[in-house]
């Protein structure tokens, strides 16, 4: 709760608190929708504090919005405690994301398992990235484990759960928070930004389990998860190994990821079929090892 306060003060533009001196970080950010770019324009005349109010997340802002995401999944789907198994996720996960466009995020990735048979995989704005039991079963392989930790990495680096907010939520946060009207509302400023903050994190959640991204957000994030794979030292035909055992269709990960033959050919293409080597025998051994 404190750090949900946090949030909703730097939502509103005021000074930042003691013991969160986060200096601005110079990474790009993804260009406002244009319905919240006019409305940004008419806030920008009623002060400073609008001004701020109006521009894109920090990272600082990002996390605390991915965590809030995180304990609404973690709300349907329990934890898997297995400490060895979460380790394990986590030097996969690291590995991969080392090589990734945005190896640093506000204070870094980290893996956790979902004790449910369901395949899926979530990521959570700021690096927070949820695998489920039911997923890992499917791969066969560290390798394939690593490819799809990538692809939701990748989701992460690209800011995809964050471009999921609505045009319209945005507007509203631009055009509330800061302005008088804000203290029109049952709650005054405070109240009127904690329900554009629900409605923010509602907005993901809904992206993450139901909806799922774009097309073109997927293919982006299977072009940089071949190449983290490379880049890493695991082989890159992984990820087409581990969407051609999801070809099968359902629920879960199938709706949100939807392997389609278009897609699975276009991640072929971006690699070739090798045969394992020695030091993938080795991996795949480690990854049996786990108990998941
Ligand atoms: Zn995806």
């Amino acid at each position: 709760m404190r750090r949900l306060a946090h949030f909703l003060i730097l939502m509103v533009g005021l000074p930042l608190v003691a013991g969160f001196n986060i200096p601005s970080l110079p990474l790009p950010t993804p260009p406002l929708p244009s319905q919240a770019q006019k409305a940004a324009e008419v806030v920008t005349k009623t002060g400073t504090k609008a001004v701020q109010a109006a521009r894109p997340l920090s990272e600082a802002e990002e996390y605390y919005l991915g965590r809030a995401v995180a304990a609404r999944l973690l709300a349907r789907y329990p934890l898997y405690r297995n400490p060895e198994a979460t380790l394990y996720v986590n030097q996969v996960g690291l590995a991969v994301a080392r090589k990734s466009s945005r190896p640093n995020p506000f204070r870094g990735y980290h893996f956790a398992v979902l004790d449910t048979l369901e395949p899926n995989a979530f990521a959570c704005p700021g690096g927070l990235i949820l695998v489920t039991r039911g997923l890992i079963r499917m791969c066969g392989s560290e390798d394939e484990l690593a490819a799809v930790l990538a692809h939701e990495v990748a989701h992460v680096a690209h800011k995809d759960g964050l471009n999921s907010i609505s045009q319209a939520r945005w507007s509203e946060v631009l055009t509330t928070a800061g302005t008088e009207a804000a203290r029109q509302y049952g709650g005054g400023v405070a109240g009127a930004v904690l329900n554009l903050f629900k409605g923010a994190v509602e907005d993901v959640f809904r992206t993450l389990v139901v909806t799922g991204y774009s097309r073109q957000a997927e293919e982006a994030a299977d072009r940089e998860a071949v190449s983290m794979l490379s880049r890493t030292g695991y082989q890159p035909g992984a990820l087409a190994a581990v969407l051609g055992k999801m070809s099968g269709g359902g629920g879960g990960i199938f709706r949100t990821h939807p392997p389609t033959g278009e897609r699975l050919a276009r991640v072929r293409a971006l690699t070739r079929e090798s045969p394992p080597g020695p030091k993938e025998k080795v991996r795949t051994e480690r990854f049996q090892r786990v108990k998941f």
